[in-house]
C-alpha cells in the first residue's frame, strides 16, 4: 500500500445535535452529527421499528399472494 493516499486516521470527537458526545476513529478531529445512538429512532424506537417491519412483511405477502 502506498503512503500518502489515505488521510491520517485518528481519535475524533463526535458531537451530536442532541448534545451527546462520544469518541470514535476518523480522519477528522471533530465530527458533527444530527443523530446518535442515544437519540436516533432506530435505537430509541425499537417498538415502532418492529411494527414497521411487520407492516412491510404484510405488504410483501399480499403482493405475492402468500399467506
Ligand atoms: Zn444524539
Amino acid at each position: 500500500m502506498k503512503e500518502g493516499i489515505h488521510p491520517k486516521y485518528q481519535k475524533a470527537v463526535v458531537i451530536c445535535a442532541c448534545g451527546e458526545t462520544f469518541e470514535t476513529g476518523s480522519t477528522k478531529k471533530e465530527l458533527k452529527v444530527e443523530v446518535c445512538s442515544r437519540c436516533h429512532p432506530f435505537f430509541t424506537g425499537s417498538q415502532a421499528r418492529m411494527v414497521d417491519t411487520r407492516g412491510r412483511a404484510e405488504k410483501f405477502r399480499r403482493k405475492y399472494g402468500l399467506k
